[in-house]
């Protein structure tokens, strides 16, 4: 007597209504993975955080080699006996072997941050391998000669200029997108203080710290990033591949 044969029909309509907004999405999905197959994004490997639970942090260093602040970042990296990753450039590697060999001959780990450093959202794919796989050559023929093997499968592409493509041509060779999760801006050379506290405002353990050569203040700041560092417990490691 007390049943409302009214509440029915909204129910079924609800339940209807559910069906259609699941049948509508997955419909979506169907069309979107038979349009672009999403394997790259998905699945490229990348590596921008070591883990939230982690006690290290990498140091690592963008647009190596420079002729004036490389010595001055290994000079730098020694005292404070850290050992970091240099994202070099092919082309400045090619023409400044010898601090291409004293990166490596201090311990230091060669990266690929791509032969002319140009953003490849404006590079058309056919360029591809001079601007990509030039470098890993590069970065292999430096450990070929100076006798400290050098294999790599980071890459981090120049101004983070990212996309579909490039992806899908790192994803189809095995590279890993080389990202970071602390980035203070030190690319416009601000003071070394500025730098140092900048990094120390939002270091935590895992952090992949990104750093560039070619401003004086880095060099400067990295002293007091590092032992702000271990003040915490936190340790140097070179970036995992
Ligand atoms: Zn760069």
């Amino acid at each position: 007597m007390s049943e409302n044969p009214s509440n029915h029909p909204p129910r079924e309509n609800s339940l209807r209504n559910w069906g259609l907004f699941v049948a509508a999405t997955l419909a979506v999905w169907a069309l979107y993975f038979w349009w672009r197959p999403p394997a790259p994004m998905l699945f490229l490997k990348r590596q921008e955080h070591l883990g939230h639970n982690s006690k290290a942090v990498s140091l690592t260093i963008d647009d190596a080699p420079h002729p004036l602040t490389t010595p001055l970042l290994l000079a730098s990296l020694k005292r404070a006996q850290v050992k970091a990753t240099f994202f070099c450039v092919g082309e400045g590697l090619r023409i400044y072997p010898e601090l291409a060999h004293r990166i490596v001959a201090d311990g230091h780990r060669l990266a690929n941050h791509s032969h002319p450093h140009h953003n490849l959202t404006t590079v058309d794919a056919d360029f591809y391998p001079h601007h990509i796989d030039a470098c890993f050559a590069a970065i292999e023929n430096v450990g070929k000669e100076a006798g400290i093997p050098q294999q790599t499968r980071l890459f981090r592409p120049p101004g983070g200029g990212l996309n579909r493509e490039v992806m899908g041509y790192l994803y189809d060779r095995g590279h890993t997108l080389a990202w970071w999760s602390n980035n203070v801006g030190d690319w416009t050379c601000p003071p070394a203080w500025k730098i140092a506290d900048g990094v120390k405002a939002n270091l935590k353990g895992g952090d992949i710290l990104l750093l560039h050569d070619g401003g004086t203040g880095t060099p400067q700041a990295i002293p007091a990033i590092v032992k702000e560092a271990r003040k915490r417990g936190l340790h140097f490691v070179v970036m995992p591949e």
